[in-house]
Order: structure tokens, then sequence, then C-alpha cells
């Protein structure tokens, strides 16, 4: 009954990509012709942060980044699905100002594709929380739109009310050291009961500089969590 329903909405709204628009099998999927415009992270990369290297450098099977070798990273793992450029920005940055939600579908599928290898075991799934202000402003948290069918695939809970977020100023064009000052005391967690001794995976649109992700993680550690791991759909990569 379900497949019949299904075959006659695919009938009168056919599976089209959110992106270009054409044809094609699934509903959410990308053209093969978009799909290959992406800047997809694959291996290698840092099997902790999950910077991308070079594609021809054999490093291994668990290779780190000078940042993470030097233990600057204190969050179990990090994902992305792709680079941060024009193409990924062109989805991103509608997603969440402009309420193109039909991007949601693909950005979560990727966002999960780039986890499975991993095996994680994960409690809670938690957007990174927004601002009251900002919150109000946009009508929704684009990071738990991309959440919701990231916890649906770990049986986690969803997690948007533990921790809370002050309002600040954009952050925008900043150096990586002015966000990391920029974005410390904002998050503050109001239910510790909830999260202590959890497997915590944070999710978030596009990741800039790490410092958002890195922030959480302290506050969650002193809350107690056994476990941080973050993903996100895209991520800024500079050279280091
Ligand atoms: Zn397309
Ligand atoms: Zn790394």
């Amino acid at each position: 009954m379900v497949k019949l329903f299904n075959q006659i909405l695919d009938f009168l709204y056919p599976p089209s990509c959110p992106v270009c628009g054409d044809l094609v099998e699934i509903h959410g999927n990308l053209c093969a012709n978009c799909w290959n415009k992406f800047n997809w992270i694959s291996n290698p990369k840092c099997y902790k942060c999950g910077y991308p290297f070079p594609a021809d450098l054999d490093l291994g099977p668990t290779p780190l980044c000078p940042h993470c070798a030097s233990g600057e990273c204190d969050l179990d793992f990090i994902r992305s699905a792709c680079v941060y450029d024009d193409v990924s920005k062109n989805i991103m940055l509608p997603f969440k100002h402009a309420s193109k939600l039909k991007y949601q579908n693909l950005m979560s599928r990727a966002m999960i594709g780039c986890l499975r290898d991993l095996n994680l075991n994960v409690d809670i799934v938690m957007p990174v929380p927004l601002a009251y202000k900002r919150l109000f402003k946009r009508g929704y948290n684009q990071a738990t739109l991309l959440a919701r069918p990231i916890a649906k695939y770990f049986d986690a809970s969803l997690d948007v009310d533990s921790v809370s977020r002050k309002y600040r100023q954009d952050m925008g064009h900043k150096t990586a050291k002015q966000r990391q000052e920029n974005i410390r005391g904002v998050f503050k967690v109001v239910d510790k009961n909830k999260i202590k001794g959890k497997k915590i995976l944070l999710v978030d649109d596009v990741m800039t500089s790490g410092a958002t992700f890195y922030e959480l993680n302290r506050v969650l550690r002193q809350a107690g969590v056994s476990a941080v791991y973050a993903v996100s759909f895209c991520r800024v990569v500079h050279a280091i």
C-alpha cells in the first residue's frame, strides 16, 4: 500500500535534483552532474579531525594532521562531508538564511555517509545551539534540521535544550584566534543530568576554524560527557 502510494507520488512529483532540477531516481538525491561538482572529503584525511590531505599521499590507515598530532584537538572525532567552496556555499548559505529546506536531505545524507565507517556508538545527537535572538529572527535552527535524520540513523535521542547559547556578534571574517576568544563562555549546560556519561554527536552546517566545536566540547566535558564527536556538512580547509 505504501509502495503504491509512493509510486503515485513519484508520478505526480517526479524526484528531481534539488540543485538543477534534473530528474533523479530518489527524492532528495543529487544528479550525477551536480554530485561531481562537490569537493567530497574522502581518504586520506586526518583520522581524528577529518582534515583532508592531498590525494596522492599514502599515510597509513590512521594518519594525524599536525594539529591533532600535537594533542590540540580534544574531540574524539570530527568529520565533514565536503570542503567549503563556491559549490557547497551555494547550498549551505540559502539553507541557513533563506529557508531553502529542499537541501536538508542531501546535506544530512552526506553527513551520515562521512560518519559511516567510524561505527560510532551515539547516545545523543546535539545540534550546535543558536542564541534565542537568532533563532527568533530566523525561525529555525538549521543545525537541528540536519540533526534530526542523523539522530534517527544512530537511533539516538535529539537534544536541543541541555545546552544554551548567549547571543554574540557575528564571527564572520575573523581570525581563528579571534573566533576562539569570541566564542569562549557562550555555551552553558542547563541540564547536566541528561548528558552526564553520554556519548554526544554535535551537528553543524559548517566548520570554520573549529572554535565552536572545541568550546562546546569543553563545556560538555566539564559536565561529565564521556565522548564528543562532531559532524558538519562542509568545512573551511586552510593549508596547515
Ligand atoms: Zn543536478
Ligand atoms: Zn586532525
